[in-house]
């Protein structure tokens, strides 16, 4: 059975059986999908998606820097967008395909003398994710300048969707069941290219002191619950430092979970429960988390 979905993706791009998801996620940890598939370009993904079976589950991937996979594993098709990586600025008007590094449009953006995402230059995903999730940073997030969607469906569909059919909110986006983001356009205000990389600098430089970048991580693990701040609750709570296996609540961000070479997902995923409960217990504030656990029993 497995075989024959592998023959079947394998003239569409890359393909791997039992792909330990540790490789593409940046916490560096996560059991094995069952097919790992990178499609060569849009042309191929599209007709691969037409192919597959729309009952098999399927995980479009960026960066995996949202992303907590059990160490039971993926029982569907993990499906890499990192080949769909153009940007366009056009006037005021940014394109950018899913698998492209949000850093990447940032830049763009500064060549293009475009300010409105300024904060894509400190967040580590890609389009495709920073749509999925509404990322967003220091008072921006995407949907400011969202326009329009391009979405692949499950049944090998594309469909544009303009931004305000997409619900979003605070690391909030409905996307159709099971739908790809393929690109996405933007609308950004002019700004000289000297002010909005100097923005971009100080965002860096902000994040550098107060977030533990050296070491593996999934950003905010929580999201903010309305008018708190996970971190604050997190620390109030006692849990800086705290350790799970190689997992570790961090010294130096309590909304951030680091984690060191041979720390499992289950060590996290400790972490996450212990949070939530001893958040719950001292503060009756259930904090949600902003990570996407997925996989095994999820
Ligand atoms: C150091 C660090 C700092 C961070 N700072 C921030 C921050 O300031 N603000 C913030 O919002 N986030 C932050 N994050 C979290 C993360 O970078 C964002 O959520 C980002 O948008 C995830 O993008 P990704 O490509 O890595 O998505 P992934 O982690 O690969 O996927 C996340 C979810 O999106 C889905 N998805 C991915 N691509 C697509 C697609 N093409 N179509 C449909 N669904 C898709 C996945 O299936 C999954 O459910 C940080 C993470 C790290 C490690």
């Amino acid at each position: 059975m497995i075989g024959s979905l592998v023959e079947m993706l394998r003239p569409f791009g890359e393909v791997r059986e039992h792909e330990p998801m540790s490789r593409h996620t940046t916490l560096g940890v996560g059991g094995p999908a069952r097919v790992y598939f990178r499609p060569h370009d849009r042309a191929s993904l599209v007709q691969a998606v037409r192919a597959l079976d729309a009952s098999l589950p399927c995980l479009p991937l960026g960066r995996g820097s949202n992303l907590l996979v059990l160490d039971e594993g993926f029982d569907g098709v993990v499906i890499d967008l990192a080949p769909l990586n153009h940007v366009v600025c056009k006037g005021n008007l940014v394109m950018a395909e899913a698998g492209a590094r949000m850093s990447r449009v940032a830049s763009a953006c500064v060549q293009a003398g475009l300010s409105g995402l300024e904060f894509l230059a400190t967040v580590p995903g890609d389009i495709g994710g920073g749509v999925a999730m509404n990322a967003g940073a220091f008072g921006q997030q995407i949907s400011d300048c969202l326009r329009e969607v391009c979405c692949l469906l499950r049944d090998g569909s594309e469909i544009w969707l303009s931004a305000d059919k997409l619900s979003m909110g605070y690391r909030h986006c409905r996307l159709p069941d099971g739908g790809i983001v393929l690109e996405a356009q933007f609308e950004l205000q002019p700004d000289s290219s000297e002010a909005v990389r100097d923005r971009i600098r100080s965002m860096r430089a902000r994040r550098s002191e107060t977030q533990p970048l050296d070491q593996p991580n999934c950003g905010s693990v929580f999201t903010n619950p309305e008018g708190r701040h996970a971190a604050q609750l997190i620390e109030a709570a006692g849990l800086k430092g705290k350790t799970f296996g190689k997992a570790r609540i961090s010294e130096k961000h309590a909304n951030f979970i680091v984690t060191e070479p041979g720390a499992t997902a289950s060590d996290v995923l400790a972490l996450i429960r212990l949070a939530r409960r001893s958040v719950r217990e001292q503060f009756g504030i259930d904090l949600i988390p902003e990570v996407r656990i997925v996989g095994g029993q999820a």
